[in-house]
């Protein structure tokens, strides 16, 4: 917590200032925000597109509810959507869309600090630091590095390699304890503890701590994508996920199209990884009778999957329909957008410098000449 912070607290920026001076903020005071006991929260998604049914339940969701309890960080991970050189043009608009769609699931720039990974330089500074206690043979090892590499063998960059000394930075910066994400996460989080155990260990500190993937419901969740396949991603083949923006037309026909089989044959019989698919998709927006009868269907061999994707699809679109609206009006106020990121940006920069500030210290790389 901050208090054993070694660096000292740095004066509000004029930015701030003038930001507190915006209706936008009545309630911020410098030090509401950063003198709280509360444990660190910290997350982000990578602007490389929209968000998607995985994203919510597997991060935002959790991103909302844990607003009013924790110290909570969430950000734009611009600078990870680099490994596969996008656009510049494209990913200025992915960071847009991002933030937009943050604001309109329930994020509050009251509460929490909301921000673009590259308007807090720190974190870079720190991804070069942490970059001394990362090895190469662990990094090769990572399931997510080796996963990359079979599918884009033409650009094997070092920024993939390193992806999780990058995301070990994010969450140190602000010396986060949990972080929220999905089930395909979990990996990164061993290897962001063990950076934060060999810092500490190396240094004879106390400093980093612990920091652990974290869902509300008690369990890393990974929602599956409509081609039966696996997770619901953004990459994923055209079809496999749908996103929160999308229009009930589009909904309907993915949904429709999903990957079935030619129906249970016996009572009871074990559910095929597409069917049980659908079936954890409904979970996620169906009321519980509604499944207990798909389910009950399924159990004595009654079902018919154009019932049951009919229903799931009518479902997702009143979950994602209210998200949908908001997006589109928040889309229509590009300045507030821009405040709300101005001012996330200062919050997070500010408990960074403390971080990094303490990192020169314990490394060396402060009073040099004393
Ligand atoms: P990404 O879009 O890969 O940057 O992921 C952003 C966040 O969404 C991370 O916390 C992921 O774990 C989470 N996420 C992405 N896809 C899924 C999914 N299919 N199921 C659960 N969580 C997911």
């Amino acid at each position: 917590m901050l208090c054993y912070l070694s660096a000292p607290l740095l004066s509000a920026s004029e930015s701030l200032n003038r930001l507190q001076k915006t209706e936008l903020f009545p309630n911020h005071t410098e030090s509401a925000y950063f003198c709280t006991m509360k444990e660190r929260v910290l997350s982000g998604v990578r602007s490389t597109g929209n968000l998607h049914l995985g994203n919510y339940f597997g991060a935002l969701k959790n991103f909302i509810q844990m607003q009013d309890q924790y110290e909570c960080y969430f950000f734009i991970a611009n600078l990870h959507a680099l490994t596969t050189h996008p656009e510049p043009e494209m990913l200025k608009r992915s960071v847009k869309a991002v933030l937009t769609e943050y604001i309109a699931c329930g994020l509050d720039p009251e509460k929490s600090a909301i921000y673009v990974q590259s308007d807090v330089p720190e974190i870079s500074e720190l991804y070069t630091l942490l970059n001394m206690v990362a090895y190469k043979g662990e990094l090769e090892k990572c399931t997510s590095f080796k996963e990359k590499i079979k599918k884009h063998a033409e650009n094997i960059n070092a920024g993939l390699l390193t992806y999780p000394v990058l995301m070990a930075a994010d969450i140190l910066i602000h010396r986060a304890h949990k972080v929220p994400v999905g089930k395909d996460q979990e990996q990164h989080l061993e290897m962001a503890r063990n950076f934060a155990v060999r810092f500490n260990h190396k240094y004879g500190v106390d400093f980093f701590p612990e920091p652990f993937a974290f869902d509300m419901s008690g369990q890393l969740i990974k929602v599956p994508g409509l081609d039966g396949s696996g997770k619901m991603g953004k990459s994923e083949s055209e079809g496999n996920a749908i996103f929160l923006r999308e229009d009930a037309d589009a909904i309907r026909k993915k949904v429709m199209r999903a990957k079935t089989d030619s129906g249970p044959t016996q009572p009871n019989q074990e559910k095929p990884v597409e069917i049980s698919n659908l079936f954890t998709l409904m979970q996620l927006v169906s009321a519980p009778e509604t499944i207990a009868f798909f389910d009950d269907a399924y159990n004595n061999c009654s079902i018919r999957y154009g019932d049951l994707k009919k229903q799931l699809a009518e479902d997702i679109i009143a979950f994602t329909t209210p998200l949908k609206e908001k997006i589109l009006e928040l889309e229509n106020n590009p300045k507030q957008l821009q405040e709300i990121a101005e001012y996330g940006a200062e919050k997070a920069r500010k408990s960074a410098r403390q971080t990094l500030g303490a990192v020169h210290d314990i490394m060396g790389l402060t009073s040099i000449w004393k």
